[in-house]
């Protein structure tokens, strides 16, 4: 079975957000795999273990990218391949991201692909459906339980708390929901081993796109940071006059009543 994954390098989650010249400022700050696309990446290396294949992890990104591609092929996933864009793409959107990635899978053998659930940084959730229509595959969202039985497929998808039981078929495009499995640790034989597994990288003009097939859709205007939370106020004194000045500040200052 041709299994893939779609992985994204993101923020760490414990990073404080710090904006300079318009843009989000990565000066310092620590990268990791997208934790939803950690969830993709285990489920696609215990599909491949039970029902054999290869795992593919795919990335767009820079340089800098190799590092979460090795922790992923350090999980397990067998090969890796880095879609370095640094030099021909300046500006990119959801539908830059997908255009790449549909265009690099388009004359692959396919059969399961997988992303994450959304982006903790983008957090669009689109590049996995735009994905799957561009390479008109059937994919389910967020899902929660992944069986395969040839080409029979039953997913468990999570509704909003609630679950939906769908069955389809292969190729499948499906994105990992918190609660698909429990993402392993890359072990130490594992580290040593992702140093000698194939990492490939590429550019955009070796899938045959340039810079003008992926000129991004959307442009962002303005990224601001919310306003700094005021501290807040404790009042003091009796009860009664305590009652009667958080009417008044609820008037006056919050202007809520
Ligand atoms: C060439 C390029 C230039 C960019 N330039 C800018 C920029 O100037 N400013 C800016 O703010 N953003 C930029 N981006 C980021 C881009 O706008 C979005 O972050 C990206 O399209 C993904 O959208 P999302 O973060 O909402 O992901 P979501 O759609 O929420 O992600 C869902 C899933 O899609 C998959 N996925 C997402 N991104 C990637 C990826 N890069 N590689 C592999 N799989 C992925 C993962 O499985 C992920 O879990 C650029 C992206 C590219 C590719």
């Amino acid at each position: 079975m041709n299994i893939y994954v779609l992985m994204k390098r993101t923020f760490d989650t414990e990073e404080r957000i710090s904006i300079s010249g318009g843009q989000i400022s990565e000066d310092g700050a620590e990268f990791i795999i997208n934790p939803y696309d950690e969830y993709a990446i285990e489920e696609a290396i215990q599909a491949r273990d039970a029902h054999g294949g290869e795992v593919t992890v795919i990335t767009i990104g820079n340089d800098e990218s190799e590092k979460q591609l090795r922790t992923a092929l350090a999980m397990g996933a067998d090969k890796a391949v880095l879609i370095n864009t640094e030099d021909d793409v300046e500006n990119g959107d959801q539908f830059t991201t997908a255009k790449i990635l549909a265009e690099y899978l388009k004359d692959k053998e396919v059969d399961l692909i997988l992303a994450g659930n959304v982006a903790i940084d983008g957090g669009s959730g689109q590049v996995g459906p735009r994905v799957a229509e561009q390479l008109d595959i059937p994919y389910i969202t967020t899902i929660t339980k992944l069986d395969i039985d040839g080409d029979k497929v039953t997913v468990v998808r999570d509704v909003e708390g609630d679950s939906e039981v769908i069955e389809t078929t292969l190729p499948l495009l499906v994105t990992a929901q918190q609660g698909l499995n429990e993402p392993r640790y890359p072990s130490l034989p594992g580290i040593m081993k992702a140093k000698k597994k194939p990492l490939d990288e590429i550019e955009i003009d070796d899938i045959d796109l340039d810079e003008d097939d992926v000129e991004a859709k959307t442009k962002t205007i303005e990224i601001f940071l919310p306003p700094k939370k005021e501290a807040g106020k404790v009042l003091e004194g009796e009860l009664d006059d305590q009652v009667k000045e958080l009417v008044k500040l609820l008037h006056t200052e919050a202007k809520v009543v």
